[in-house]
């Protein structure tokens, strides 16, 4: 539960806090500008003790993502900027959250409490109902679906503000985010209403989106493997057989252990 606040009041304090300027690109607009330093405020929030220049914060970010460390808005970075993604900040490798929190126990319940109006209902409960299978099959966890009271992952779609100072971003952007393990909001997934959610390639995919935010319910953060289904930035792949990376498995396995067989 404290992770959760934490996480929420990292993004917010330092989202707030005054960085220098960019100064050593001068031929990038204004706008990109602006874009890049929102960017590293909310994906690579500086440690108080340990302020980081702007420099130093799209080093970190290059090398995330694996491209020529610049230091330079050049274009390969204002493309990542620009990319659709989730609203969590960015680790290394697969990553658990400050304190490694997770469900202490197996049987997880769920409930969506309301729906996308861009798909049948049938089509989000299944979408969800595989989104939290690609865990189960590889850990010992169990997901029961309640249809009323409270629930461990309470699950919804939101436009803008929506009660928990995390407000969406409105079309592309950011596409979702969720809590790690705890009580209240601990756990819970929450999806940009204004985005289009699809099950096939257009639009997002909810599936493939759902899945990853219930690896942030579950208690993993981000990873730098391009191939990990944990990357924050989202890209389509097709969802039949879907299987995970091997560091998603070696991820959620080191919080859970190996499904029994
Ligand atoms: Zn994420
Ligand atoms: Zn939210």
């Amino acid at each position: 539960m404290m992770q959760v606040h934490c996480l929420v009041l990292l993004s917010l304090c330092y989202g707030a806090l005054a960085m220098p300027r960019p100064t050593n690109n001068e031929d990038v607009s204004s706008t990109d500008q602006d874009l890049a330093q929102e960017y590293l405020n909310k994906f690579y929030p500086p440690i108080s003790r340990d302020r980081k220049t702007f420099r130093e914060r799209l080093e970190e970010m290059q090398k995330f993502f694996r491209m020529k460390v610049t230091g330079k808005l050049d274009t390969d970075t204002m493309n990542i900027m620009k990319s659709p993604r989730c609203g969590m900040p960015d680790v290394a490798e697969f990553s658990t959250f400050n304190g490694r929190p997770r469900w202490q126990k197996n049987s997880i319940t769920y409930r969506i409490l309301n729906y996308t109006p861009d798909l049948p209902v049938s089509v989000v409960d299944n979408s969800i109902q595989r989104a939290l299978n690609v865990w189960s099959q590889v850990t010992p966890l169990s997901f029961t679906r309640v249809n009323n009271g409270d629930a461990d992952i309470l699950i919804q779609f939101n436009a803008r503000s929506h009660n928990d100072q995390n407000p969406f971003d409105g079309p592309s952007g950011i596409l979702a985010h969720a809590y790690a393990p705890g009580a209240r909001i601990g756990g819970d997934a929450h999806f940009d209403e204004d985005e289009r959610w699809t099950d096939n390639q257009a639009g997002f995919n909810l599936f493939l989106v759902a899945a990853h935010e219930f690896g942030h319910s579950l208690g993993l953060g981000h990873s730098d493997d391009r191939r990990a289904l944990m990357f924050p930035t989202y890209r389509y792949v097709n969802t039949n057989n879907y299987r995970l990376s091997q560091d998603d498995v070696n991820g959620i396995q080191s919080l859970y252990g190996r499904r029994r067989k």
